[in-house]
């Protein structure tokens, strides 16, 4: 049978040991070290201070699967989570480190070692991607491992500045830096999308796997770079991701640890197909409100808190579309705690207060949401929601947008946080006039200071769905955006 989630990472864990690597525990979603990170996006955030040098380690070379948190901010792929094969909020990092000891020799050679000795990946269904001027990192790709020069792909400055490329990893606009090299598994002619490096790369039959980051530089403020007291590396792959190649699925939905999830969403729903877009999202978001609760992170109106409840309410509402009216997302928690416990016990160890502090934001947002869908169901083209049906009087059909006013209200009064209409929006082909809701918001500001009274900013950690792809090697977003 093939291998499960907790086999993929004992496997992992158990051949970089056998490499001489420190196996260390994933930190939490909240960043200890970086007063300037809102989550952990990454396996290096723990670390980051020894590739700088700043900080001493009793090791050399280290490994861990790292809990990880892509939503808000930069790395925010709140918005693939239901239309892409391979993205989740919260994901697990596998990642191996070599600080100032080895480089990319061994890292790409274990690399290909593990992929297709150990986890016995066909070699012909992989590709690699270097930095256009890497030609030591080709070099060791297609003489030493034997990959053929059709599947090893240079990246390089196709956006015009020097260091703008995918495969050129920053960590920030200042910071640790250096070239890349990452590995792509190709899922098969039957899913739409192109190798890596054409224009159709970002379908999901090529996905990428594993990034390996060469770092060797500390950028300036100026754009100058100083040498890194040593070269480093700090690699990356997605564990979900691997187990879907390794179980023989495309997406990352359908690996095991996700179909138990999306069983339960199912159940809690009453839904019975498995592959509906929304049960996927539930399981998804369930998983990350659950793990920032277990780290600390409580729904609230601002920073952490307010990324918190935007997914928490944005799982109630995937609910809601499936026919919920009364809480019911807390209810996965005991199931969430089943698959994953054991691989972190706190967890387990919080499941009492994670459920209560999921079915306390869930039984407020229930409050406003069946008026708030009301509301915004009325505004979106037909008057009903409905495309299928003729327009009610008074309203346009063929209207794309949606006032701002109206995403305002909703988030003002009915606690619609933006990105939650902008999601029900794209479901029927609508935008949101982002601009209209900010001078909304602007308005009403200056209302309430006029009137002499304090109201609290809220928090917009909008990014929208365009958003440009900046790499989870950014790690300066602000922890706070008021
Ligand atoms: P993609 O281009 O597919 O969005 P990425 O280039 O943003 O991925 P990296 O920042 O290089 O990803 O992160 C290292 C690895 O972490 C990736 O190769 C991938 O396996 C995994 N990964 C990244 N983002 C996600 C996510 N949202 N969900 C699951 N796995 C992810
Ligand atoms: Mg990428
Ligand atoms: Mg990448
Ligand atoms: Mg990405």
């Amino acid at each position: 049978p093939p291998a499960t989630v907790a086999e993929i990472r004992k496997t992992f864990l158990d051949f970089f040991a056998s490499k001489g690597h420190t196996v260390v525990e994933s930190s939490p979603l909240v960043p200890g070290n970086d007063p300037t990170l809102m989550f952990t996006n990454s396996g290096m955030v723990q670390f980051k201070d020894v590739f700088l040098g700043t900080d001493k380690r009793p090791y050399v070379r280290a490994a861990s699967v790292q809990a990880c948190l892509r939503a808000g901010g930069k790395h925010n792929d709140l918005e693939n989570v239901g239309y892409t094969a391979r993205h989740h909020t919260f994901f697990e990092m596998l990642g191996n480190w070599s600080f100032g000891d080895y480089f990319k020799r061994e890292s790409l050679k274990w690399g290909w070692e593990l992929l297709t000795e150990v986890y016995k990946l066909p070699k012909d269904r992989l590709w690699a991607t270097v930095y256009q001027e890497d030609d030591e990192a080709y070099d060791i790709w297609t003489r030493e491992i034997g990959l053929p020069a059709e599947r090893v792909v240079r990246i390089g400055d196709n956006k015009g500045a020097r260091y703008a490329s995918d495969n050129f990893w920053m960590m920030a606009d200042t910071g640790p830096c250096g070239p890349c090299s990452e590995i792509f598994y190709d899922h098969g002619p039957g899913i739409a999308g192109g190798p890596p490096g054409s224009p159709d790369a970002d379908g999901d039959r090529y996905i990428e796997i594993w990034n390996h980051v060469f770092m060797q530089f500390d950028m300036q403020p100026d754009g100058s770079v100083k040498k890194l007291p040593a070269p480093c590396v700090d690699t990356g792959m997605g564990l979900e991701r691997l187990a879907a190649v390794l179980q023989h699925v495309h997406s990352n939905y359908e690996i095991d640890l996700f179909d138990a999830l999306i069983k339960a969403a199912a159940r809690e729903t009453g839904i019975k197909d498995l592959e509906n877009p929304s049960l996927r999202v539930i399981a998804d978001h369930v998983r990350a409100t659950a793990f920032l609760v277990s780290d600390g992170v409580i729904p609230s109106n601002e920073g952490r808190g307010y990324v918190q409840r935007r997914i928490v309410r944005r799982g109630i509402r995937h609910g809601y579309k499936l026919g919920r009216k009364t809480p019911f997302f807390h209810k996965l928690v005991p199931d969430l705690v089943r698959l994953m416990g054991e691989a972190y016990p706190r967890l387990k160890a919080e499941e009492k207060r994670i459920t209560e502090v999921l079915k306390a934001e869930e039984e407020r947002f229930f409050e406003t949401l069946e008026t708030g869908m009301e509301i915004l169901e009325a505004s979106i083209g037909n008057g009903n929601g409905r495309p299928d049906t003729p327009p009610l009087p008074g309203h346009d059909a063929s209207a794309t947008v949606l006032p701002g006013e109206v995403a305002f209200k909703l988030h003002d009064t009915y606690g619609f946080p933006l990105d939650l209409t902008q999601d029900v929006c794209r479901e029927r082909g609508v935008t949101v006039d982002v601009a209209g809701f900010d001078a909304a918001m602007d308005k009403q500001k200056a209302a309430g200071r006029a009137a002499g009274k304090f109201k609290m900013d809220r928090v917009l950690e909008y990014t929208g769905s365009g958003h440009p792809f900046t790499g989870y090697e950014k790690l300066e977003e602000p922890a706070q955006v008021v």
